[in-house]
């Protein structure tokens, strides 16, 4: 047992502990329920019955503890059931549950709004609109560049996730498993070249940009298009940092020609790549930004940020929804928020990277089959390839992931081939948990990877 590296003390025994096989028989028998009782569309990647979970691990129903390196895909940032969070959370649904911010407001929904203000990328004045979900963001991100431009177009990338909604399932790129027998999709959302440096064979940032924006000035015509929609660090598409200059590039091409340029940081924001947004890296101002994901420590809250005369084109009641922006979801943030700013978030993000990015470069001497090395601060990954060549190795990939899933480590597959392997641990993982993980990640490139 080891103590935590954060100001937190929490509980949980922080240790990799195994007492049945994963997953264990409560876990078969709960999923053998979820079978007959879960549409069988919504998929489980590691069936462990999830009973409790902090710090940096997960417990199961038979008892085993994981190490979690997913943080439930970049949700549980500050840790799982962070001890402020859930102090907020059990101070807020005492007192109210909901209203509809939109029949009798609260202080929360704005104080949250407030702080995404302050927080994103740029001083210019700026509003807010917080929404349930990522996807949801998108889409009103979008309705929104509409609603200024006047002009239907939307640009998104090659490779780009923006959700299962139906627009956001067109703008995302990956067919299976998000978008097979799903169609038709809404129109007037047109795809450009990605920069993905492993894979664009030397072309630079701001070549990649020259092709995506000579295709939409051909194709499109830059005064048609109403919004460029980027993910600064592709989260779904393989954790692909662009080359330096592309995204600056986009966002030039974009004020050019009076396009809203829309930085979708669902995955990449809230300190989860070292910084508190993405953008940052590359000193672009978006015009919009889409959060969600680490904003709550997992209750579900999603915000649309940006410039007050874009955000303020739409008219009155334009936006909203029943439970957009809940009391309890804002508690949640605003707790998760100070917890980030009190305790430094992108310096621990970066202790991550610090010793992750280090250790696979070393296993990637010893192994051909890891291709490249990638990410920023918590949100780093390898892409396996046939040795020598570009080939994609998803059957590598999945072995890994099994591995990593039977030795007590939630891991994580990703990218359009599902040949990119892929780690977010929460920023209140233990370094000696951090370091038990990657050597069970090296276990499993010995037994599988030549
Ligand atoms: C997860 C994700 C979304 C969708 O968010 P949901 O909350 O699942 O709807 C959109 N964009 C990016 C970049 C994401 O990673």
């Amino acid at each position: 047992m080891t103590s935590l590296s954060t100001p937190d003390t929490i509980a949980l025994p922080q240790e990799r502990r195994l007492v049945t096989e994963i997953p264990g028989p409560r876990s078969l028998a709960m999923q053998a329920r979820k079978t007959a009782a879960v549409s069988a569309g919504v998929g489980v990647m590691l069936p462990v019955y999830v009973e409790r979970a902090g710090g940096g691990v997960v417990i199961d129903a038979d008892g085993n503890s994981l190490i979690d390196m997913g943080s439930g895909i970049a949700v549980t940032t500050v840790g799982n059931a962070n001890p402020e969070v859930a102090a907020a959370v059990q101070a807020q649904v005492a007192n109210f549950t909901h209203t509809c911010f939109m029949v009798t407001p609260y202080a929360g929904y704005v104080e949250v709004c407030e702080a995404l203000n302050r927080l994103t990328p740029g001083d210019h004045e700026k509003r807010s609109a917080l929404l349930n979900s990522g996807a949801e963001a998108v889409e009103n991100a979008v309705k929104i560049a509409r609603a200024y431009t006047k002009r239907q177009a939307v640009v998104v990338l090659e490779h780009g996730y923006h959700g299962r909604t139906n627009l956001t399932m067109g703008m995302t790129a990956k067919n299976m498993p998000y978008k097979h027998s799903f169609g038709p999709f809404a129109p007037e959302i047109y795809r450009v070249p990605a920069s993905y440096p492993f894979r664009d064979r030397g072309l630079k940032g701001p070549e990649m940009a020259e092709i995506a924006t000579t295709r939409i000035d051909r194709e499109i015509g830059g005064g048609n298009v109403a919004a460029i929609i980027i993910e600064p660090i592709q989260g779904e598409g393989g954790f692909i940092v662009p080359d330096p200059g592309y995204f600056a590039a986009m966002a030039d091409y974009a004020r050019a020609h009076g396009i809203v340029f829309i930085a979708d940081e669902i995955q990449s924001g809230f300190c989860r790549t070292g910084s508190w947004f993405a953008s940052e890296y590359e000193g672009v101002v978006p015009d919009l930004i889409t959060t969600a994901k680490g904003i709550a420590d997992g209750m579900p809250l999603a915000g649309v940020t940006g410039r007050a005369e874009i955000m303020d084109a739409v008219h009155p009641g334009g936006l909203g929804g029943t439970y957009g922006g809940n009391p309890v979801a804002c508690a949640a943030a605003l707790a998760a928020i100070d917890w980030m700013e009190r305790n430094d978030a992108p310096a621990l993000a970066q202790s991550i990277e610090a010793t992750m990015i280090p250790f696979l470069r070393d296993l990637a001497v010893q192994f051909p089959a890891i291709g490249d090395v990638r990410g920023r601060g918590a949100m780093i990954a390898i892409e396996l390839v046939k040795p020598g060549t570009l080939d994609p190795d998803a059957e590598l990939a999945a072995a890994l992931n099994r591995h990593c899933h039977q030795n007590g480590v939630i891991t994580l597959t990703t990218g359009t081939h599902g040949n990119v392997f892929r780690f977010l641990p929460p920023l209140t993982m233990p370094a000696p948990l951090l370091e038990e993980a990657l050597g069970i990640l090296r276990q499993g490139f010995e037994a599988h990877a030549s």
